[in-house]
């Protein structure tokens, strides 16, 4: 379990998903609480490290109904605003720029209202079928343990014929999730790495024997399951290493594969601050010199590597996927 504390708030608790997800909770042996309001949670620690994991390990159950859900593209249509936040401890994650050093994990209780607006979305697109991510600003699967929820939301989805749902994960699926009754409107992309970083950088997240383990197990489910390699680092030897990774993705994974996608790193200016505040010693390579400055969709920019390491990048791993995986679709590489 990825969580030591549960925090409801009032609100989620006038849920009937958040009724009983409290007494679940109490009937596991843990001991959720009950907060006022947002002031009285976020003050769980003053120092701002101690904090940051702490944050991480905590998970608060809300209730909201957003009047609409966002744009996801390229991933999927819509954001599913279930989850915010993750407890995995990745230095360079994209949730830096986000929520700063206030990495709170939380859980919307209002799900019968999100259910609900799903299919207002996919009828106002009918015939085409409309796709939701569940992983746009988080990892879901540690929340399946004490919740229930994936596995809950992976059933609902399986009865949407023109819904599909979207999940990029590093975790490892239950019980629950591998037996799902999917229907083939659930698709997974397993989150992988050199083991060099994932040991340096991805601190609480499985190894990457646990992440191959994982996927074949989601395929042998039936899911149709993809492989997002990211982030990319070109450090001396980022040839060989990624070569391996894939060899080593063939020898388990085979033809079980659908898509790859592969994203190079990359960081914001306010990113880079909390990584230097909360991971002083951090190792990652941030030296905005050696980068190109270039602005994103979303206002704000970001720091890349420069075209010709991209261009590199690019040759390089649809040399090595087309190779290894003739029958699989490289969908993008950034
Ligand atoms: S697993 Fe993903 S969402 Fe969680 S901390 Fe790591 S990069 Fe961020």
């Amino acid at each position: 379990m990825y969580f030591d504390r549960f925090i409801f708030e009032q609100a989620a608790l006038k849920t009937e998903y958040g009724k009983q997800l409290f007494s679940s909770l109490i009937k596991k042996g843990l001991s959720p609480e009950i907060k006022q309001g947002r002031s009285a949670v976020y003050t769980i620690e003053e120092n701002k490290r101690h904090a940051f994991g702490e944050g991480k390990r905590t998970l608060i159950i809300g209730s909201r109904s957003p009047s609409k859900f966002e744009n996801c593209r390229p991933s999927a249509d819509y954001q599913l605003p279930v989850f915010t936040g993750c407890p995995g401890l990745c230095e360079y994650c994209y949730l830096m720029t986000r929520m700063g050093e206030q990495p709170y994990v939380k859980l919307n209780a209002n799900i019968v209202n999100v259910l609900t607006n799903i299919t207002k979305y996919i009828e106002e697109n009918m015939p085409k079928t409309t796709s939701f991510e569940l992983s746009a600003s988080s990892d879901p699967l540690p929340f399946e343990e004490p919740t229930g929820i994936v596995s809950f939301i992976i059933n609902h989805f399986a009865s949407l014929p023109n819904g599909r749902l979207r999940i990029c994960t590093k975790f490892e699926p239950n019980a629950d999730i591998l037996k799902a009754n999917h229907n083939g409107h659930t698709d997974f992309r397993f989150s992988i790495n050199t083991p060099g970083v994932i040991d340096s950088y991805e601190h609480v997240t499985p190894s990457l024997d646990r992440r191959i383990s994982a996927a074949k197990n989601i395929i042998n489910a039936g899911y149709k399951t993809g492989i997002m390699i990211a982030p990319v680092f070109l450090d001396d030897d980022w040839k060989n290493d990624y070569a391996k990774l894939i060899e080593n993705l063939k020898s388990n994974l085979g033809s079980g594969v659908s898509t790859f996608e592969v994203v190079t790193h990359r960081y914001t200016t306010k990113a880079k601050e909390t990584i230097n505040n909360i991971f002083p010693q951090t190792k990652l390579d941030m030296d905005d010199e050696k980068r190109k400055f270039k602005m994103g969709q979303f206002g704000y920019g970001k720091y890349v590597y420069d075209s010709e390491k991209i261009k590199q990048v690019k040759e390089f791993f649809s040399s090595e996927i087309s190779k290894q995986f003739p029958d699989s679709e490289l969908l993008y590489v950034v």
